[in-house]
């Protein structure tokens, strides 16, 4: 019996891959085109979450410590514990993915009313992962981290990275095919994640979400009008966020509803399951 147990646990040991961590499961596909099979990736983000609302959780604070890389991607909930994870994880490199990507910036207008002033905060919209052409410079972000940490798998990676990128170049050219067509350019979307995708095709996002929280009944009104307007027939919601402003819009203005996913691991298939929507519906 000791015996099997030694033997179990030596083959374990043998086994054991490095730990990376990534903040959402589209990333976890990036690494995973690359790193192939020679690393375990751990997501921190649990599936049908809201990305913008999360907190880092003890079991989650385990496995990052336990990671040689963890790969950022500019969301809030990185920010808040980035600074502790630099000084308690020394081992841990932080890695940014977006870094060589031009970030677009938000303007949210935060009222104070205690306080009866506005204050501008300045962001910036994080949702890189959704053109496959900046997802090309994140992935070369990764290669070199990877590189550098995992010199012996060089020629792996850097086969693995060519591949990925020619996929990511056909992959860009199939949802262009899909979209460059339309004659109407606008579409709604409950939650505002769609930016850098619409500006690689020459869309136009309107979201149907104000400020991370639901629309206020006036501004549903504007969006019911609008959507009336330019004969919208289509409204996407995502997992993890409200519907029911959603419904209202649907129902009002006859428009049916469809499920997209901007955080799938499923990314490719994700993409072009949301290009052909688009497509079929603007
Ligand atoms: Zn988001």
């Amino acid at each position: 019996m000791k015996k099997i147990i030694l033997l179990c646990f030596s083959f374990l040991i043998l086994q054991a891959k490095p730990l990376i961590s990534v903040s959402i499961a589209p990333q976890a596909f990036f690494v995973k085109k690359i790193a192939a099979d020679t690393l375990n990736i751990n997501v921190i983000l649990p599936p049908n979450s809201n990305e913008h609302n999360f907190e880092f959780k003890p079991s989650v604070m385990q496995k990052l410590e336990k990671s040689d890389i963890y790969f950022t991607i500019g969301l809030e909930f990185e920010k808040v514990f980035l600074d502790k994870f630099k000084q308690n994880f020394p081992k841990l490199q932080i890695i940014n993915i977006q870094k060589n990507i031009t970030l677009i910036q938000t303007h949210d207008a935060h009222e104070h009313s205690h306080e009866h002033e506005h204050h501008e905060h300045e962001h910036f919209d994080p949702h890189t992962w959704l053109d496959p052409i900046l997802v090309q410079t994140m992935a070369l972000n990764i290669y070199n981290a990877l590189i550098q940490k995992y010199p012996q798998n060089k020629n792996l990676y850097k086969q693995n990275l060519d591949q990925f990128l020619t996929e990511l170049d056909s992959l860009n050219l199939q949802i262009a095919s899909k979209l460059e067509k339309l004659k109407n350019k606008e579409f709604i979307v409950y939650h505002p994640s769609w930016t850098y995708f619409a500006k690689r095709y020459n869309l136009i996002q309107i979201p149907v979400e104000i400020l991370g929280k639901e629309p206020k009944s006036k501004d549903l009104q504007k969006l019911i009008a609008l959507i009336k307007n330019k004969n919208i027939k289509i409204i996407f919601v995502q997992n993890g966020f409200p519907e029911n402003a959603a419904k209202t819009l649907a129902k009002e203005c006859n428009a049916k509803i469809y499920k997209i996913d901007h955080l799938s691991y499923e990314w490719e298939n994700e993409l072009l399951k949301t290009a052909e929507a688009l497509s079929q519906n603007l």
